[in-house]
């Protein structure tokens, strides 16, 4: 062929890169161990695996097998670690991640061979896209171990990490685990996918160069029921940190419930990629080509349903289709390649099963002429039209290079379509219009949006999922909080005064109640004395006062038609309250749908609000006093105090409301990512028991002050300072159904709250048992859970009651990233 030739077909000539220094490094040091406290050693199985190269189907090395045994010696050893590295200062933490960032990009052209190799993506992804941002990973996360004393105060590291990978990114999603766990001081044990260990075995020579102290990054090769499951059982581990699917992740969600261990789960997506028609179409056909082909469509956000406006749907396609038949598609290593191998048979299988479903639905299948290579584990690109959106293709992660399109004709068909999913992980929306594209972003239920863009990842943006995408977020500060939780946690409870009977000097409560009967107060004997006909006093009964629910701002019955009565400290009868059940949750969990508009209105109305019902308490501070010495017996004085604190935590929710606001990221390109703080939606919450009222109050208010709406179960010991607050309520101009409150027995209606699929996160301040109910039970639409584990709080501590905690649990970030500047 002469250069003549070459200029008439514009072929490409084959351009890869060598495998040979990987190959070596591989043989040097076949079959690896495990990598505990710095050391590689044998498994105690004596067991290894092979390790597949996925593009020849061949092995490429072995490692070794870790079974449970393993996992002890490995916690063990972070355990001693972790005795040091969590009080190592954050600048020494620093230095150590500044040089494994620098290892990282030593190491960088090796690392992305073996990520080729063994995962079989394109080395053209390992190269640019992979390693960099693992790289950037570190140092981004070095900064933070740098700041976190003076941008974390009050905050200690959770411990030991238990952190297991699936294998689309196996060593950027190793660094999304490592980093931020590292910077907090934690010490980690980590657990590769079976089919992608290699580069993580790197990572753990790299650990070595940079002599990282020995046990703070453990690495277990081996199958999941080996080793994930040892390591999410393990008593001795402080956190799990999960990526994978779904369905692993809710069982990780129900092995963990009552266990004490915090849980970050990023989960699987079927993420809209919507085309208004003044979109770009050329730029939109690039753009999905990166949303769907990217990685082989093997990427947890991928752009996998593609949502086009009707009257440009037949043009785009047609484009798409002209694209699809110019993508290459073959060795990994070929530097001209688009797309790689599938990671193992298995999973092309189920890829092939998947659109052989499809088409057995009705869909039209599209795939381009050319032929895969038939050695190694190949699917080409795919293109589904005419599907419907309830058929399984639109609705199930196929976690492959399957592209379903659909049109709509209108935005709000478009938001309808996109949030038509159980997922939330993440949106591209594509528009010349600015105001279209930023109308719609907010709307659309998922982590990260991008508009004009699609599959951008930076370390200080942070990713991660609403619903059933999974909770916790990696990347950002918000990341960080994952990885940290607050010292007086671990320090115990200063509870002052909350079993206060007469602990503070004053009136006790039996005094106050004996003062009631003579001084004829708001609560208690109200007597009357008129005079009748003989002019002597005669005592009338008192008129019955039965506080019902609040469901949709009404005050309404239990649908049981039972009450159940209040004892006061005393143990007599103070009152009674309607004995709610599964119908009145179901109901005001309806109500609380309904009021989602509250979260569109402005944050300066919802202050207003806050203050406003500051001012209706206070006006009847005397009377929200005596309803609490008269259910717990603590001193009048005391009483005050709490309603004080109320009424103070209110006015610090209002001042929040307008103020807890998002940060605009600066990633290394041209955009800006503008992180935005959403409410998380419906909110179920069972309050405590001590403090009535201000348990009541702090759990409330900084949840409807970021937007959400309400179910709430108050105390189920002195349920009436939250009832008497309905009455405040309806005099606030607060919103129907954004407070719901409904009475009843704590764990019972917790757990119609959990087992809900429109409540999107609970908490719950009871028992132990209790939490693990609620944390068992949320798995089934893997709401947020914030749970105290029977651990009380000081509600009267400002660091404990109060404060960012509560508004971190009320919101959950969305990253909108919008194209800015040159
Ligand atoms: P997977 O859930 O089967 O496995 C993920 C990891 O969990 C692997 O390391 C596996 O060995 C381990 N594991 C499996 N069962 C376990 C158990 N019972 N206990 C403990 N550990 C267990 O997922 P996969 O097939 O490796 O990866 C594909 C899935 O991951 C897709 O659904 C994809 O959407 C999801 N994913 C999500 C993200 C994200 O950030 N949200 C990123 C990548 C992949
Ligand atoms: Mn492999």
């Amino acid at each position: 062929m002469n250069v003549m030739d070459i200029f008439e077909t514009m072929e490409y000539g084959p351009a890869p890169e060598a495998a040979t220094p990987a190959l070596d490094w591989l043989k040097q040091r076949q079959p690896f161990g495990l990598f505990i406290n710095n050391q590689w050693v044998k498994p105690a199985s004596g067991q290894y695996l092979d390790s597949i190269n996925p593009s020849t189907g061949k092995p490429l090395t072995q490692v070794a097998a870790a079974n449970s045994a393993d996992v002890d010696a490995a916690v063990a050893a972070a355990r001693a670690a972790f005795e040091s590295w969590g009080k190592t200062p954050g600048h020494v933490r620093a230095r150590y991640m500044y040089a494994i960032a620098r290892h990282i990009q030593k190491h960088s052209r090796l690392l992305a061979v073996l990520e080729s190799l063994d995962n079989g993506k394109s080395i053209r992804e390992t190269r640019d896209l992979d390693i960099p941002l693992v790289a950037r990973h570190f140092y981004y996360h070095a900064g933070w171990a740098q700041l976190m004393d003076s941008q974390l105060p009050g905050y200690e590291p959770v411990g030991v990490v238990g952190q297991i990978i699936p294998w689309n990114f196996p060593l950027l999603m190793l660094a999304w685990k490592i980093a931020p766990a590292l910077a907090m001081g934690n010490t980690v044990v980590l657990k590769p996918a079976r089919y992608t260990s290699l580069t993580a075995l790197k990572f753990a020579e790299i650990m070595q160069e940079v002599e990282l102290p020995a046990g703070v990054v453990n690495i277990l090769t081996g199958e999941a029921s080996q080793v994930g499951e040892a390591l999410v059982r393990h008593p001795d581990v402080n956190k799990i940190a999960f990526t994978g699917s779904t369905d692993v992740g809710r069982s990780i969600r129900r092995a963990t419930a009552g266990s004490g261990k915090k849980l970050s789960l990023e989960l699987g997506g079927k993420s809209p990629f919507i085309v208004f028609d003044d979109a770009d179409l050329d730029s939109v056909v690039e753009g999905v080509v990166d949303a769907i082909w990217f990685n082989q469509g093997q990427v947890c956000c991928a752009g996998s349903r593609l949502l086009v406006q009707e009257d440009v749907a037949d043009r785009l396609i047609d484009k798409l289709r002209a694209r699809m038949e110019k993508l290459r598609l073959g060795n990994p290593l070929d530097k001209a390649v688009d797309m790689g191998a599938i990671v193992s048979p298995g999973q092309l299988k189920e890829i092939q099963r998947l659109v052989a479903q499809g088409v057995e639905e009705g869909a039209e299948m599209w795939q381009p002429s050319w032929a895969c290579p038939t050695e190694g584990y190949f699917f080409p690109p795919t293109l589904f039209t005419n599907v419907s959106p309830a058929t399984s293709i639109a609705q199930v992660e196929i976690f492959g290079p399957v592209l379903v399109s659909m049109t709509f004709r209108t935005p709000a068909e478009a938001v309808a379509l996109a949030n038509n999913t159980r997922y939330g992980l993440a949106a591209s929306v594509w528009s010349e219009n600015i105001n279209l594209a930023l109308d719609v972003a907010p709307k659309i239920k998922a982590g990260s949006v991008w508009v004009n863009c699609t599959n951008m990842f930076d370390a200080s943006s942070g990713f991660g999922g609403y619903r059933e995408s999974g909770f916790g977020r990696e990347g950002g500060k918000e990341g960080l909080y994952e990885y940290v939780r607050p010292a007086w946690e671990r320090h115990g409870v200063n509870t002052g005064s909350v079993n206060g009977h007469a602990d503070v000097e004053g009136m006790t409560g039996a005094e106050l109640i004996a003062q009631d009967e003579d001084s004829n107060g708001a609560i208690g004997r109200n007597e009357l004395r008129p005079y009748g006909d003989s002019g002597n006093a005669v005592t009338l009964p008192p008129i019955d006062r039965t506080p019902k629910m609040f469901i949709k701002g009404k005050q309404v019955r239990p649908d049981s038609g039972y009450s159940r009565d209040v004892y006061g400290a005393e143990h007599h009868v103070v009152g009674q309250v309607g004995e709610g059940n599964r119908k009145d949750i179901r109901n005001a969990v309806e109500a609380a749908h309904a009021a989602s508009g509250w979260a569109a209105g402005t944050t300066h109305n919802r202050a207003q609000i806050l203050y406003y019902i500051a001012e209706n308490l206070e006006i009847r501070q005397d009377e929200f006093a005596r309803r609490i010495v008269q259910q717990t017996g603590r001193s009048y004085e005391d009483a005050v105090r709490e309603v004080q604190a109320s009424i103070s935590r209110l006015f610090s929710y209002a001042a929040w409301a307008d103020k807890y606001e998002g940060v605009v990221h600066r990633p290394p390109l041209r955009g800006v990512v503008l992180a935005m703080n959403e409410a998380i939606g419906v909110i179920g919450m069972a309050c405590p028991d001590d403090y009535p009222l201000l348990g009541f109050v702090s759990l409330v208010a900084p949840a409807i002050a970021m937007g959400n709406t309400v179910v709430v179960v108050p105390s189920q010991q002195s349920p009436l300072s939250a009832t008497d607050c309905y009455q405040v309520f309806e005099t606030s101009d607060l919103p129907d159904g954004v407070v719901n409150i409904v009475t009843g027995e704590r764990d019972a209606l917790s757990s119609v709250l959990a087992d809900h699929d429109d409540v999107d996160a609970i908490w719950y301040s009871g028992t132990a048992e209790g939490s693990k109910l609620v944390e068992m039970a949320s798995a089934g639409n893997m709401k947020r859970t914030w749970v105290y584990y029977g651990h009380p709080r000081n509600w009267l501590d400002l660091a404990q009651g109060e404060g960012e905690e509560f508004l971190r649990e009320s919101t959950q970030v969305k990253n909108i990233w919008v194209p800015y500047g040159e």
